[in-house]
């Protein structure tokens, strides 16, 4: 048995980055750059006007001026403000030449159909200058960055269509069981519906990969071989759940071995997802054999499979726990393990222990937003002491 933390280190150091490819600009959200964004202009590209006003000489303000012209966003001035003279301005628009400032159009009175006055004694330039946000050639986004909305103006400000991305990991489900059925069905005495697979297709789905959902395998070997070997050729990764506790039918280590998968690990010191297998084939392909339990199932894709993922599409490891204020004392009698306990997270930012019946209780998760992680050798937790969370 390993500790939690030595198997994080196996799987993130297993980990192959994806190819890339070129993806459209709405396409992009969620994707992981390859490529840095380069800006292809200043911003603004002119000296512009930061409000709707009068763009006059600053040494004027104070004088009656004479409106010369009227400037919207998006033509150009055609006349050079001169002494005594104003412009009048939309914002956006290009500042003309000859002025140093604008007078907010709140702030000045019309005099005649010609001319206007500034009603105060101070102003702001009130422009926004050629360049002063970006540079032509200054590197805007720079690579391995996670595309969020604003990501996205700032690649179509600098007239990006596409950009370069790492490739999404596709990633092979397959349930081990003879007790499953689909939820389609009704189970039959001594069956259970297969609530893991669905789970995973839909984990896979949050963390930016593309799943492939291969159904039920029986708790036999050659089914469990050739099932195993058609996801391995099929699949970045695989993530089979079930068959591999020490029962007479768990034949998925065995069966992983002899399709040449490298098993790195077999057993790992957490609670619940002890037996949590991961392994590498020659080509470099993942496989997870996560506990049948759809708790412990869930728990290790989050823990272990998803930052394995995100490594995969080139994001940058970050931390995996957030540090907050247990809302309630917490106990338990074995501490052989580092547990992790569904826990609801408060308005004010405090962590509470979720009702959790053990490994197989699917209900404990709908309601929780983390799992509290209970270290190892440690019985109890006091309220208010800060604790990692993994928020999920
Ligand atoms: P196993 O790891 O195969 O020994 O399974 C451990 C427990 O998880 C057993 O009670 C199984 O019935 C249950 N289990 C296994 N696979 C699934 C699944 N896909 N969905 C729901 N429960 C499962
Ligand atoms: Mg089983």
């Amino acid at each position: 048995m390993i500790s939690f933390e030595k198997a994080q280190s196996i799987v993130q150091s297993s980990c192959k980055l994806m190819s890339k490819e070129e993806v459209e600009l709405h396409q992009l959200l969620g994707r992981v750059l390859a490529q840095e964004v380069v800006s292809d202009m200043n911003m603004p590209p002119f000296d512009k006007s930061a409000v709707d006003g009068y763009a006059c000489r600053k040494s004027d303000m104070m004088d009656l001026l004479e409106v010369v012209e009227v400037v919207p966003a998006g033509k150009v001035p055609r006349e050079v403000v001169g002494e005594h003279q104003c412009t009048k301005i939309m914002t956006g628009a290009m500042m003309p030449k000859g002025a140093d400032c604008v007078l907010m159009i709140e702030d000045t009175a019309q005099v005649d159909c010609l001319h206007i006055r500034y009603k105060k004694d101070s102003v702001k330039n009130n422009i926004c200058l050629l360049g002063e946000d970006m540079k032509t050639e200054q590197v805007a986004i720079s690579a391995d960055v996670k595309i969020q909305p604003q990501h996205i103006a700032v690649l179509a400000a600098l007239g990006y269509t596409k950009a370069w991305v790492y490739k999404k990991p596709t990633v092979a489900i397959l349930s081990t069981g003879d007790e499953l059925v689909e939820p389609s069905k009704k189970p039959e005495q001594g069956q259970i519906r297969n609530s893991n697979g669905h789970q995973l297709v839909a984990q896979v789905l949050r963390a930016g990969g593309i799943p492939i959902y291969m159904g039920i395998v029986e708790d036999n070997e050659r089914a469990t071989f050739n099932a195993i070997k058609k996801a391995i050729d099929e699949s970045d990764l695989l993530l089979l759940t079930g068959g591999v506790s020490m029962g007479d039918f768990d034949f998925v280590p065995s069966v992983l071995i002899r399709c040449g998968v490298d098993v790195l690990f077999d057993s790992v010191a957490v609670q619940p997802g002890k037996p949590t297998t991961f392994g590498k084939t020659d080509s470099g392909k993942l496989v997870f054999g996560l506990p049948g339990n759809p708790v412990s199932s869930f728990s290790q894709f989050e823990l272990l499979v998803r930052p394995a993922m995100q490594a995969m599409m080139g994001e940058k490891p970050k931390e995996l726990f957030m540090r907050m204020k247990l809302g309630a004392d917490y106990r338990r009698k074995n501490t052989e393990r580092l547990a992790f306990v569904p826990a609801t997270i408060t308005l004010t930012g405090e962590v509470l222990p979720a009702e959790y019946h053990g490994s197989a209780h699917i209900f404990s998760l709908p309601g929780a937003q983390g799992l509290l992680a209970v270290p190892l050798g440690v019985a109890e937790l006091k309220k208010g002491e800060e604790v990692d969370v993994r928020p999920i």
